[in-house]
């Protein structure tokens, strides 16, 4: 039966440090802010955004939202974010995802002050992540990475496996692993016998969207099993991408969902906006 990694418990820490910090930061007359982007009316994005104000809530940091329309232009976009690059009081800035279909993402991404970019999706810190310099790393990948080293799950020279190839998950993951000393496989939606690749996996991170997609049977004996996924199943229960009753049996440390990255995410956010604050005391 494999330990849980209880990413609630950890994340409820490094709130609880933060707090100290932002205090500190305080008390030198600074007080980190994030300013969010909405756009439209996503029902999960209204989720994660009201976790994220929670969270700074929680921590001390001031937050402000801004909910755009629908049928915003990009311009209309960028004009908003150059706005919130030239204000002294925001530290960071976050464009909360998906946005419609007819605005340009990456435009909106590149145009977010780097230095503010505390999501990590700016070519720049993305460039940054790649070649081993500090940079904000995009807060999934950064949450699991924590996770790893909480737990004392050593990284190098192991077989990591990383379902999902997406810009804000699997891509950034690449460089984290390897950053770790990991051996990196990366899989997505065209690869062949997927189960012949996780099957050797030391650690295996699943990051597709698609409930009970991991089994019994995709896994090795001991392996550690991060589950990135957030889906509904046929009850409406939020559940990951793992058969995790299953999964567990075999695993040696495996995420819960909820409970594991998620809580994770929103605790690493907090800790780039609070890093972008003291960036810009310097
Ligand atoms: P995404 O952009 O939709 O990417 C999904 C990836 O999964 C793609 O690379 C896709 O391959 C791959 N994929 C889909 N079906 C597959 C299959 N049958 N076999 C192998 N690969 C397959 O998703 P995302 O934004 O990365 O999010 C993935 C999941 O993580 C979602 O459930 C999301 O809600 C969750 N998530 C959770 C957190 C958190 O904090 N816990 C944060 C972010 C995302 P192709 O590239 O070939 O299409």
């Amino acid at each position: 039966m494999a330990d849980i990694i209880n990413g609630k418990e950890l994340a409820k820490n490094i709130r609880q440090n933060l707090k100290g910090e932002v205090d500190k930061l305080k008390k030198n007359g600074i007080c980190p802010k994030l300013a969010v982007i909405m756009v439209g009316d996503d029902k999960a994005s209204k989720v994660y955004v009201k976790n994220k104000s929670k969270a700074c809530e929680e921590i001390g940091i001031d937050y402000e939202e801004f909910l755009m329309e629908e049928d915003i232009t990009i311009n209309q976009l960028l004009d908003l974010i150059e706005n919130l690059n030239n204000r002294k009081d925001i530290h960071g800035i976050l464009l909360q995802s998906p946005i419609p279909k007819h605005l340009d993402i990456n435009k909106a991404f590149s145009k977010i002050d780097y230095r503010k970019d505390v999501d990590g999706f700016n070519p720049i810190n993305v460039g940054k992540l790649s070649i081993g310099e500090d940079c904000f790393v995009s807060c999934t990948p950064f949450g699991i990475v924590k996770m790893l080293e909480e737990y004392n799950i050593d990284v190098q020279g192991k077989n990591v496996v990383i379902i999902g190839r997406s810009n804000i998950v699997g891509k950034p993951l690449i460089q984290c692993m390897l950053k770790k000393n990991g051996t990196v496989t990366i899989c997505h939606s065209k690869t062949e016998n997927i189960k012949k690749i996780t099957a050797d996996a030391d650690i295996l991170i699943s990051a597709i969207g698609k409930a009970k997609f991991v089994t019994q049977d995709m896994v090795k004996n001991g392996a550690v099993i991060i589950d990135v996924g957030i889906n509904r199943n046929n009850e409406g229960k939020i559940v990951g991408d793992v058969d995790f009753e299953n999964v567990e049996k075999k695993a040696s440390y495996i995420t819960p969902v909820p409970g594991g990255v998620g809580p994770m995410t929103v605790a690493m956010l907090m800790e780039n906006v609070v890093k972008a604050a003291k960036n810009m005391e310097k």
